[in-house]
């Protein structure tokens, strides 16, 4: 210990010297200073000590990794610079049963790819710089919205479609060693898309089949066979739902009431050579001939049945050994007065619960459609009879208002699954709200596909009611709701709806102030109807970065709004065109993914609203300057205050 208090390592070796005779003399201390070197030796051990700490945690953590690896439901491979596979966890092995196939996942990588016939999503064969593996050993990282779906044909058998994200692992000189990606199997998914696609088809052909009120009424003759053009609408449909699902065989039969007799309409799936004996063989019967009573029972009951019908004697006849048949009943009031029964092709493997709730729809609409018909057939043979004309004028609303019903009920359904669906995404990514790189952009990608169907299913409930209302315009049967009302109002509320759903695009809104007050006699929910409509096909067609500007202004004794976009403008051909019933201008293009195309049946609409208020509709436009659509109506009579301005 030093005399300051600091404390020195020293190294003290002692010698006794002697006298030649050999006496003790004295002592010789060498006195050196180890100081620094215990010090080193102090921190050497220190330093071991850590190394063995880190090392132990180390392990600790690649054991902690290994187990993430191991329990993470993506499959994950780990490859080197050849593309070679140093590791893979369960999940992965599990989806493309690696541990069945070991010899061909030792393969190098061009065969191995080969093995898998890789394509892109719509099936096209992947060129060897486009296989993920290829773009992530050339540096690029896949994630986001760069991972990709690729179809793949594994070696059992199954065609998947996988989502293949990744990234590349680098050396300290920032050299690419291998890489790792992450797979997904997002087959269900894309199945339950196409699904849901198929159904928003078939149902929406289905309502154009409900509303279409053919212009050749008048040219029918009504000695016309009611029963042969109600044969020529079924033969459509049951092409169409054993397009849609898929079947071998499909028909449609009706029941007549009180004999039961069947009366066959349409069918696919028979040779046309039989055609006639089965039609005949079919009419001599009545459904108890194919089906148990209990089974009538249910379809009488509404009820989907699904029978094996290999026994019965039309069926024993043919040898068309039919198999699993879904019969869906067509109630009319409470009587069964027809099924709708198909098999399909793949039968064996039982019904989903979509299918039977799509044929279920399908009969419905059948029956629907079929009895259009007949009431247009009567409506013709009640030409003659004012009284009568007005029955089915009155059938024919009660028909309108049914037919809308049918058509929104399964899109109800529908929509109420997808936010259901948004609702647990939600509460899902709230739950891993702490991993936000991998998991957190994934939830991301259910989300889209989502929203997207639920915008969709909005388009679908949005074309249905316009298909409702040209079939109402077409009847004559379009009727109005007048009041005295404030036209800026109207606007006002239109252009805010609109702005609360499209927050990104400008929308201007200008009212001068002598229309302030201005009121016009108008059905309000209508006009506003052309005010949506002008605006929505603004912010379709034109660019999200160019404002929209709306305008009242007064012209002489009218009220007139206008839409400006500065979108693609229209030709002056086009202009005369697109007023008219499922007219669609060439070349123009929605702008935005919201914009999808309509049926051209928008402006039809509007204008005939605005025809009814005696008012004027058109546009002003020329290509690559934009649109205004505009609309007038007269303004309403001055009345002396406090008197009634409501019309009808
Ligand atoms: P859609 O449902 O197809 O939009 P509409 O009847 O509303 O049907 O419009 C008919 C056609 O007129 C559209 O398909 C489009 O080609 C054209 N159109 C309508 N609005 C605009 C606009 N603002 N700019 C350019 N073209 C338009």
């Amino acid at each position: 210990m030093r005399k300051d208090g600091t404390t020195l390592w020293v190294r003290l070796t002692v010698a006794l010297m002697r006298t030649p005779s050999d006496e003790p003399a004295y002592f010789v201390f060498i006195f050196e200073d180890i100081s620094e070197r215990v010090a080193a030796e102090e921190e050497h051990a220190r330093l071991l000590e850590r190394e063995q700490a880190a090392r132990m945690e180390a392990v600790a953590r690649t054991q902690q990794l290994e187990a993430i690896f191991e329990s993470m439901a993506d499959g994950v491979l780990v490859f080197d610079a050849e593309g070679n596979i140093i590791q893979s966890n369960t999940a992965l092995r599990k989806l493309l049963q690696m541990d069945r196939f070991v010899e061909s996942f030792k393969l190098p990588l061009h065969q191995r790819v080969n093995l898998f016939e890789l394509r892109d999503e719509d099936g096209q064969p992947l060129p060897e710089d486009q296989w993920p593996i290829m773009r992530i050993l050339h540096g690029e990282s896949l994630q986001g919205k760069n991972a990709v779906d690729t179809l793949t044909h594994q070696l059992d058998g199954r065609d998947l479609l996988l989502n293949q994200a990744g990234a590349p692992v680098r050396d300290q000189d920032n050299r690419i060693i291998g890489g790792v990606l992450v797979f997904r199997d997002v087959t269900e998914r894309r199945q339950l898309e196409r699904r849901i696609k198929k159904a928003f088809t078939t149902l929406l052909t289905l309502a154009e089949e409900v509303v279409r009120i053919p212009d050749e009424i008048g040219k029918l003759s009504p000695e016309e066979q009611p029963l042969n053009s109600i044969r020529a609408v079924g033969q459509r449909l049951v092409e169409l739902t054993s397009h849609v699902l898929e079947c071998r065989f499909a028909s449609i039969t009706l029941v007549e009431p009180g004999s039961e007799r069947l009366i066959l309409i349409a069918r696919v799936g028979f040779p046309l050579e039989d055609k006639e004996w089965i039609a005949q063989e079919v009419e001599q019967s009545t459904l108890s001939d194919y089906l148990e009573p209990e089974t009538i029972e249910h379809l009488r009951a509404n009820e989907v049945v699904i029978r094996d019908v290999a026994q019965a004697p039309l069926v024993r006849r043919s040898d068309y050994n039919l198999g699993n048949l879904l019969i869906a009943p067509m109630i009319a009031g409470e009587q069964l007065v027809g099924v709708l029964a198909l098999e399909k092709r793949s039968s064996a493997q039982g019904y989903t619960e979509e299918e039977i709730a799509l044929a279920k729809a399908i009969a419905k609409l059948a029956h629907l459609v079929i009895e259009r018909e007949r009431l247009q057939q009567e409506w013709l043979a009640a030409r003659a009879s004012q009284l009568a004309l007005e029955e089915t004028n009155r059938r024919f609303d009660e028909f309108l208002g049914i037919a809308g019903h049918e058509l929104r009920t399964p899109l109800t359904t529908i929509k109420g699954n997808i936010q259901l669906a948004l609702r647990r995404l939600q509460a899902l990514k709230r739950q891993e709200s702490g991993d936000e790189g991998t998991l957190g952009s994934k939830l991301e990608k259910i989300d889209r596909p989502l929203h997207y169907a639920e915008h969709r299913v909005n388009v679908q409930n949005r074309m249905i009611s316009d298909l409702l209302d040209v079939s109402r315009i077409q009847a004559g049967k379009f009727t109005l709701v007048m009041r005295s009302c404030n036209l800026t109002e109207i606007v006002r509320e239109a252009v805010e709806d609109q702005r609360y759903a499209n927050p990104d695009h400008a929308i201007i809104l200008e009212i001068s102030e002598a229309v302030e007050k201005a009121q016009v006699i108008a059905d309000e929910d209508r006009i506003g109807q052309v005010i949506h409509n002008y605006l929505s096909n603004a912010l379709k067609y034109s660019p999200v970065d160019l404002p929209i500007i709306v305008r009242v202004e007064r012209e002489g004794e009218a009220l007139r709004v206008s839409v400006q976009d500065k979108g693609p403008g229209l030709p002056i051909e086009e202009q005369k065109h697109i007023w008219e019933r499922f007219y669609r201008a060439k070349g123009v293009k929605a702008q935005n993914s919201s914009g999808t195309m309509g049926m051209g049946l928008g402006l039809h609409i509007c204008r005939t609203i605005i025809e009814y208020h005696h008012g004027s509709v058109g546009v002003q436009s020329s290509p690559g300057k934009g649109s205004t659509f505009w609309f007038s109506l007269p303004l309403a009579p001055r009345t002396a205050p406090g008197a009634h301005a409501d019309a009808t």
